[in-house]
């Protein structure tokens, strides 16, 4: 719980450095981090929050669990 936090107080959109907000399962598991400004979501592997913006989805895309595969 405690680690979750230090990682996020250090969690900065690689964009804007703008806040991020966490995204949470239903098991309180970190998913996501969201920048609300770039309308970028940053999956997070393992616990850790892959913070690339070549990585990032945008949020205002359709999902893909919603769009199918491909
Ligand atoms: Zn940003």
């Amino acid at each position: 719980m405690s680690l979750d936090h230090r990682l996020l107080d250090l969690a900065v959109c690689p964009v804007c450095k703008g806040p991020l907000q966490a995204q949470r399962d239903a098991q309180n598991r970190l998913v996501e981090l969201q920048c609300p400004a770039d309308r970028l979501g940053f999956a997070v592997r393992d616990g850790i929050p892959i913070l690339l913006e070549s990585e990032a989805r945008n949020l205002d895309a359709p999902s893909p669990a919603l769009a199918g595969p491909g």
